[in-house]
């Protein structure tokens, strides 16, 4: 090669080099404008899901007020604050063998309870607990109730031939909002949950189920129609009578209380021997303007099965929390590269779980390798571990705000009811002492309260950081497993006892 040749290709080789340096920090510059891209939309969700302490309290006033409004008319409120019949709870002294079925939103359960006279003689014999096939969700309502007796056929096969003389009494835990007319009956008002069996809305819930139960010649007595917060609020009872809220955070979320039934305008001349009865808030329709509410949680209900229904619910229930998360993964997602560039399920709604969050959110392993497992079940490989963490932190974002509302919703019932410290809304005049101090106890059930540590964590920091630590002194939470089922067994008990 001549000098010439020679100097030429040097020259080249220099050109080169300087373009490909030149191509890699573009895609550098271009990698952090992408990164910062994602950086903003983790800041913004931050911002638009903050509960700082005044918010809670706006939202915890709004409850409150709310609750009265539903109280005063039909209709007067996004709280519909549903009669429950029940006006007498469990207190210790029922005997007998009971049985519940309960249909929850994931699962449905089966129990038989045995009950000696005594608190300490509750002896729950046999429970199972099934997911609900999901076909059955937008079935048919007959397709549904043969379903469950033949479901609860096979529980009663167990127990052998001449285990029971006498029909068996059964409780009917039914997690969706009804308007009872005695507590064993009642119409639906409408699904929620995702559950869409439309010709079901206003026919009665427990005589559906007799039905089934009929056709299959089963000796069973459908005593009571419960709603599972009522349930757990039962069992609260049963152990402790300073019980008198009970919320369930499951797949979806609810909550009811005790109140006075003259407090219950809307109902003028009911008369009940204890002057009380169970209110059933369907607080999972609860809204107010001080929600904390993303672009997520709009585009959530938009594409959900009851738009501009349940927004309370959407922003606390189990079903929901694993879409938020999805949903601003999958925003991430489109302005970078971090999640790769395969195909992943990500645009598939609801394919990450809220057991998923959970799992992700609390893993310890020092690389994330739980996250890394997860993403990987959603065709997201081989994520480096800086982007594991801004997972990890979406959930707790996300969750976070899930525990801090449901900690305002609760603190919203007891100041309805005075139990909040302040002597409630209404009536400054009766703030004393003793009615500020009264110790109050909430029951509280549900497979996310349940499992998932750092929600429940957030939810109890909340609600004293919203009380005071004075007054949270006097607030117990409870946890109840498995007590709206067993609740609403032991519901069925007291009517007989
Ligand atoms: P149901 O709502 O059918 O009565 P549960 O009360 O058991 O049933 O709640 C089930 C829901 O709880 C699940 O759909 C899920 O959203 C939530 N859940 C269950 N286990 C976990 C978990 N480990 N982490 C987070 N959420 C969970
Ligand atoms: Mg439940």
């Amino acid at each position: 090669m001549g000098k010439v040749a020679v100097a030429f290709a040097a020259a080249a080789a220099v050109i080169v080099s300087c373009s490909v340096a030149a191509v890699m920090v573009g895609r550098r510059v271009k990698s952090r404008r992408k990164w910062r891209g994602v950086v903003e939309i983790l800041k913004e969700l931050e911002e638009a899901c903050d509960t700082p302490v005044g918010r809670l309290r706006q939202v915890v006033d709004a409850v409150a007020v709310e609750m009265h409004a539903g109280l005063a008319s039909e209709g007067g409120s996004k709280l519909k604050m549903l009669l429950t019949f029940v006006h007498h709870l469990p207190i210790g002294t029922e005997k007998g063998t009971y049985y519940a079925l309960h249909l929850g939103g994931t699962y449905f359960r089966i129990l038989r309870v045995l009950l000696g006279g005594e608190r300490s003689y509750l002896d729950v014999q046999d429970v199972e607990r099934h997911p609900i096939p999901s076909h059955l969700m937008n079935s048919t309502s007959e397709v549904l109730f043969n379903f469950l007796a033949f479901s609860l056929e096979r529980f009663i096969e167990k127990e052998g031939n001449g285990s029971s003389s006498s029909q068996r009494e059964l409780a009917f835990t039914f997690s969706f909002p009804v308007k009872h007319s005695s507590i064993s009956s009642g119409a639906l008002i409408k699904w929620t949950k995702g559950f869409e069996i439309s010709e079901m809305v206003g026919k009665d819930v427990a005589e559906c189920l007799q039905g089934a139960l009929n056709r299959r010649s089963l000796d069973m007595h459908v005593a009571a129609l419960v709603n599972d917060t009522v349930g757990a609020l039962s069992l609260g009872y049963y152990h402790d009578p300073d019980t008198v809220v009970a919320v369930v955070f499951g797949t979806g979320s609810n909550a009811c209380y005790l109140e006075r039934t003259d407090a219950i305008i809307k109902s003028q001349g009911l008369l009940t021997t204890s002057g009380s009865m169970v209110v059933n808030m369907e607080w999972g329709n609860f809204w107010s303007s001080h929600l904390p509410r993303t672009s997520y949680d709009i585009d959530l209900d938009a594409e959900s099965s009851n738009p501009n229904d349940m927004g309370f619910e959407k922003m606390i229930g189990g079903l929901y929390l694993g879409d938020i998360v999805r949903r601003v993964i999958l925003r991430m997602s489109q302005v970078s590269d971090i999640f790769g560039t395969t195909l992943s399920m990500l645009s598939e709604p609801y394919v990450l779980r809220t057991n998923s969050v959970s799992a992700m959110h609390e893993d310890d392993t020092p690389e994330l390798q739980e996250v890394a497992r997860i993403l990987k079940d959603l065709g997201v490989s081989d994520v480096p571990l800086k982007v594991r963490k801004l997972v990890v932190k979406i959930c707790d974002v996300v969750t976070r705000r899930a525990g801090r509302l449901a900690a305002a919703g609760i603190a919203g019932i007891l100041k309805k009811i005075g139990r909040d410290g302040s002597g409630g809304i209404t009536s400054v005049r009766s703030r004393s002492e003793t009615q500020m101090q009264k110790r109050t106890v909430v029951a509280v059930e549900g497979g996310l309260y349940m499992n998932y540590t750092m929600f429940r964590e957030y939810m109890e920091e909340a609600l004293v950081e919203i009380l005071g630590e004075e007054v949270s002194q006097y607030v117990v939470v409870k946890a109840m497993e498995d007590g709206s089922s067993i609740g609403s067994a032991l519901l069925v008990a007291s009517l007989q006892s």
